[in-house]
């Protein structure tokens, strides 16, 4: 029989990317599966503690295996930040273009322009709890380029690469981003248990 996870997440490409690295020996189920309609409360002030948030919601209410996650943008020269801020970073509404032209200004004549994604997936598995990391190194261009991805996408030029993440398209970006190795290392684990 196949072992069943809640992964507390209702995005649909994040699930589709976790079930995609998955052997077929695991069932995911999202949040709607379970009948979860609260939108969990991200109020922690790292990456750890609001993937952990989410896990022990779901662990505390349905007495399930599950795991949450969280992501970050961590630039050097602003010390982190954005980081666990990433989504709300110029204001509530989630607004990729304005948090894009915030962080561009904030860097501006600084040379300094080294940054990484941070994902971070927490498993809470039979009330144990393991916390699994992913993190592409690279840097924040000055100008936007490219239309693909999401987020800081169009300023963020993985090391070792010379397009941005929104120039290179999602079959690149997916198999080499942060939340994929995250997601490597988690379903290692859940494979050899
Ligand atoms: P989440 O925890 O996956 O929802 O990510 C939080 C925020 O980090 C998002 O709203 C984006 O602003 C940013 N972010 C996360 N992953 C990526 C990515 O792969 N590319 C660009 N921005 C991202």
């Amino acid at each position: 029989m196949k072992k069943k996870f809640v992964f507390a997440t209702n995005n649909i490409h994040k699930l589709e990317e976790v079930t995609a690295i998955l052997c077929n020996k695991i069932e995911l189920l999202s949040l709607k599966d379970i009948n979860c309609k609260v939108d969990i409360p991200e109020t922690a002030d790292t990456l750890e503690g609001n993937a952990l948030l989410k896990a022990r919601y779901i662990y505390k209410n349905y007495q399930l295996n599950c795991f949450g996650d969280d992501t970050g943008l961590e630039v050097d020269a602003l010390n982190g930040a954005p980081g666990v801020y990433s989504a709300r970073y110029a204001g509530e509404e989630h607004d990729s273009e304005a948090n894009m032209k915030k962080l561009l200004k904030a860097l501006e004549g600084i040379e300094n322009r080294k940054a990484q994604f941070r994902t971070v997936f927490a498993l809470i598995l039979n009330g144990k709890e393991h916390l699994f990391e992913g993190i592409i190194k690279g840097e924040i261009i000055k100008v936007r380029k490219g239309t693909s991805g999401f987020g800081y996408d169009p300023i963020f030029v993985p090391e070792g690469y010379t397009q941005t993440f929104a120039e290179m398209g999602n079959e690149i970006k997916n198999k080499i981003s942060h939340r994929a190795q995250a997601t490597h290392k988690l379903c290692k684990f859940l494979e050899s248990i």
